[in-house]
């Protein structure tokens, strides 16, 4: 490619090949125009990713005199929110992690929001009509070596101490059955 030729697969000429979520989605779109001059607002998001997508239109929603600027320096979810693997899980895996950093109320609260999170993900999809392919159908946290078995029990009996049952045992062949893989060992489903 000739010097100063723009390559569709990395526009921002960094090195970052576009992936195929984020090609197939800006397929036939126009960029936004780049800000130029000053802008004023009443709160500027730096970043368009998923935090600061939903911190601009939870703050539109909360107030909608609110004059809210959202600046991204690439395009929207050009960063991990355009390139992650898909999965939309709570935190109640990390309860004993959570409880170390922050504290058991905090713990909690973050993980019951983590969850609500799920759901409200697949509603703000339907309620925008967004192509998603959201479903809400649960996880599974599994052993593929018999080392593995078991890794769970720790987070489930905390999580039983604090009043929580997000998690279900699954008898083995049920495991293999939802995996429809017989490499999955033991596991339980959330
Ligand atoms: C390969 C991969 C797989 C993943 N899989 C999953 C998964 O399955 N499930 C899951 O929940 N999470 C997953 N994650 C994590 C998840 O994608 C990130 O936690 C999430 O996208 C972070 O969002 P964010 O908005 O905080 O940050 P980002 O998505 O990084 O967004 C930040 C944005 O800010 C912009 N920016 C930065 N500096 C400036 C500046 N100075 N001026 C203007 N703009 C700026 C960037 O260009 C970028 O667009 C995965 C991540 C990766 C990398």
């Amino acid at each position: 490619m000739a010097h100063g030729e723009a390559d569709s697969s990395d526009p921002a000429g960094d090195g970052r090949a576009r992936n195929l979520w984020l090609e197939e989605a800006l397929e036939g779109e126009e960029d936004a125009p780049a800000l130029e001059g000053d802008a004023h607002a009443d709160i500027c998001i730096v970043g368009g990713g998923f935090t600061g997508l939903w911190t601009a239109l939870r703050l539109k929603e909360h107030d909608p005199s609110l004059d809210v600027v959202l600046i991204e320096a690439d395009v929207c979810g050009g960063g991990p929110s355009g390139r992650n693997g898909g999965l939309v899980l709570s935190w109640w895996a990390k309860i004993q992690a959570l409880e170390q950093l922050c504290g058991t109320e905090e713990a909690l609260r973050l993980a019951r929001a983590s969850a609500a999170g799920v759901a409200d993900i697949g509603a703000f999809c339907a309620k925008h009509g967004i192509a998603a392919d959201f479903r809400h159908e649960g996880w599974l946290w599994t052993a593929t070596s018999p080392a593995q078995i078991g890794a769970w029990n720790d987070s489930i009996t905390r999580l039983e101490e604090l009043g929580e049952e997000p998690f279900v045992t699954l008898e083995p062949e049920e495991v293999v059955r939802r995996a429809s893989s017989p490499a999955h060992l033991a596991g339980v489903f959330e």
